[in-house]
């Protein structure tokens, strides 16, 4: 089944996914591995890996979502970035991905340079995100008229990013009629950059709605269990986490006792949005699982019984599917 296919489709429960990013050292591939197959006890729906704009994480995004595909039964969910690549470009990258057999894409504009701050796309490249999504529904048609290609005959499923807390658009309204433009170029779903404020999500869902954008909208969570990192997302988002929160958290050296605090205000908000009618959790793991896990117990979405792990004797995928995951697939 399809990611798309996935949310066309009432499940019974709501859909669990997690974000992983690329390794930038082979010590940290071996930990993002172990994550991986940590996060896979709990059936996750897909993950997604991440893509640094202008291409820059290209091969090793490649490498992990390749991998996922390989020895995991778990969807794997490409980010893929435009930002001042021509369509010949991107055409060729996302050419590369299919021929990979990733049949999930996030397309994303990306962050154009940070150094120049007057940077404007060159002359004839894909603007924005909707650009990509069309571009990848093109080339979708082009393969799918091409020939009985067995690799070439899968429908994709296309997501794109969606902002409730700090904007990507100067406006509201902006981002509103930009998730529009991707919905009408083919998007099949959305998930949120992450958020603290329920209202937030549920203001954005309700706004979007009204804008005539049908997409199931997937709030992004992070575990808020590191005062430091959400310091820095705020610095890189413009999302501010509740001061009441930081303070708590600041409040205490115990590591144990800020994971505790900060799991249990996870939660609260993922019931939260859950309750607003969320069709989904996607959890930013910044590549550990212990906290994405955690949260998922919480709000009872950890799958039930988990795989039997066998680390040392390699990849597990060959362990016996449990119920729930062959329902689910
Ligand atoms: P767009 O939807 O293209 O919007 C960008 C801007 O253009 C907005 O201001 C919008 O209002 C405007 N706009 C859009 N369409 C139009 C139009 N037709 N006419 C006029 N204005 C328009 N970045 C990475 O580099 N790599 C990643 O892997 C990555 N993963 C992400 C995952 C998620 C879930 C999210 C939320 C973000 C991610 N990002 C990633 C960041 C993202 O690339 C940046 O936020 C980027 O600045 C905006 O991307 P977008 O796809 O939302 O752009």
């Amino acid at each position: 089944m399809t990611t798309a296919a996935l949310y066309a489709t009432p499940l019974g429960r709501p859909t669990v996914s997690f974000e992983i990013f690329p390794p930038r050292t082979p010590a940290a591939a071996d930990t993002l591995w172990d994550t991986v197959q940590r996060l896979a006890t709990v059936n996750p729906d897909y993950i997604s890996v991440t893509y640094g704009a202008s291409g820059s994480t290209r091969d090793s995004s490649r490498g992990i979502v390749r991998r996922i595909l390989a020895e995991t039964p778990i969807t794997a969910v490409a980010h893929l970035t435009c930002v001042g690549a021509s369509p010949a470009q991107a055409a060729a990258l996302v050419g590369d991905f299919l021929d990979e057999g990733v049949r999930n894409i996030l397309a994303l504009r990306g962050d154009p340079p940070k150094d120049q701050p007057d940077w404007q796309p060159p002359a004839g490249c894909l603007t924005y995100a909707s650009d990509l999504v069309g571009l990848i529904r093109q080339i979708e048609r082009d393969r799918r008229g091409a020939g009985p290609r067995a690799d070439a005959v899968d429908p994709l499923s296309v997501c794109v990013a969606a902002y409730p807390g700090g904007t990507a658009s100067p406006t509201r309204a902006q981002d509103v009629a930009a998730l529009l433009a991707k919905q009408e170029a083919g998007a099949d779903y959305a998930l949120t950059q992450l958020f603290y404020d329920p209202a937030a999500y549920a203001g954005l869902v309700h706004d979007a709605r009204a804008a005539g954008v049908h997409l199931p909208i997937v709030p992004g969570l992070i575990p808020m269990t590191d005062p430091g990192r959400l310091t820095r997302l705020a610095g890189l988002t413009g999302v501010q986490p509740p001061a009441d929160l930081m303070a708590r958290l600041s409040a205490t050296d115990d590591v144990e006792e800020r994971h505790r605090i900060g799991i249990g205000a996870t939660v609260d908000l993922a019931h939260a949005v859950l309750d607003a009618g969320a069709p989904g959790l996607h959890i930013y793991t910044f590549n550990t699982y212990r906290a994405a896990l955690d949260l998922l117990e919480g709000v009872h979405l950890d799958g039930g019984a988990p795989r039997a792990l066998d680390l040392a004797s390699g990849p597990w995928v060959s362990a016996t599917p449990t119920p729930k995951a062959q329902g689910h697939r």
